[in-house]
């Protein structure tokens, strides 16, 4: 149910001990005030532009609205980062083209596989027929997981034992279409052999999907760890220099202290073309993936 995954947002968010909305229980609002919340956001990896960018913001409304009541500095808080994050969201369209390409990329560890069952099983429920492509050819569990997965959620997996991964993405974007598939979802490795590069296989993979389909991988996702902090940010970079990211699955988000990452994250976006934040990972279960909603993210953040 809804009320129970926010709870674990929220839980997650708050693991300091300190919450960041516990700052504003029982005080005068003061310096002394902004300086704790300052300390608090930093300490959630929100990272210096945006903590500055945040707490200017919030100096302002509450000197133009004359706020003398901490609550009301909470609740202007809330308001003022959910507008802030809200560049990150942007609903995840499925059905304008079948089928639909999805590339999923993250390094191992960072809950891809999970997060592609999770979104296979979120896009079925909603009527979308779906395709799975074990392209992770290097980790002979992660392809072993994901069949097994498939077998018991009724969704075809195309696998091959040990082959090249573009080969793999190649098929199943090809028996997507003959099978009027309206979803084909390409995982891909998170770490490949030592003497090769990650990017160069990434890249190969993108390249022979579009000889299947020229429009296609439509949408190319990297899945990050929510306790990654601020080297998300590089991590984003990367893949979106080699792959041209178009969203992002951020996980782990019930067991994390540093969901200010993603207000990181939104302050890296102005003024370039921002990648959003399609789906949240709040737990190990089938329906733990949420879609993003900068609102409700804040809220969850400074409660
Ligand atoms: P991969 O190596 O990127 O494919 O990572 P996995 O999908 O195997 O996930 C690694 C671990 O993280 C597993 O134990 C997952 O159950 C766990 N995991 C993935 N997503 C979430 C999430 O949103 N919340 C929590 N608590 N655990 C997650």
């Amino acid at each position: 149910s809804p009320s129970s995954w926010l709870g674990r947002l929220r839980k997650g968010l708050s693991r300091t001990g300190q919450t960041i909305g516990g700052l504003f229980v029982g005080v005068r609002v003061d310096e002394a005030l902004f300086e704790e919340l300052e300390s608090a956001l930093i300490v959630a990896d929100t990272g210096v532009a945006a903590t500055s960018m945040l707490l200017d913001a919030l100096r302002t409304r509450v000197k133009q609205d004359k706020i003398e009541d901490a609550e009301a500095v909470r609740q202007a808080l809330v308001q003022i980062l959910g507008d802030h994050l809200r560049v990150l969201e942007k609903p995840f369209v499925v059905g304008q083209v079948t089928p639909l390409v999805v590339m999923i990329a993250g390094v191992n560890g960072a809950g891809k596989t999970t997060s592609i069952g999770k979104l296979a099983f979120t896009l079925q429920k909603q009527g979308a027929k779906v395709l799975l492509a074990a392209g992770d050819t290097f980790r002979a569990a992660a392809r072993q997981q994901l069949v097994e997965w498939g077998d018991r959620n009724n969704v075809t997996v195309i696998a091959q034992d040990g082959g090249d991964s573009a080969a793999v993405a190649f098929d199943a974007v090809n028996a997507g279409r003959a099978r009027g598939m309206d979803v084909v979802m390409v995982d891909t490795a998170g770490r490949l052999p030592t003497q090769l590069h990650l990017m160069d296989e990434l890249k190969k993979i993108r390249r022979v999907i579009a000889k299947a389909d020229p429009q296609a991988p439509h949408e190319v996702l990297l899945v990050v760890d929510g306790n990654t902090g601020q080297n998300v940010l590089s991590q984003i970079k990367a893949f979106d220099e080699a792959i041209g990211l178009t969203g992002l699955i951020v996980t782990k988000l019930d067991g994390t202290a540093k969901g200010g990452t993603l207000a990181a994250v939104a302050a890296a976006s102005r003024g370039v073309r921002p990648i959003p934040v399609y789906w949240i990972g709040v737990g190990e279960g089938i329906e733990d993936l949420q879609p993003f909603v900068a609102d409700e993210f804040a809220r969850a953040l400074v409660a």
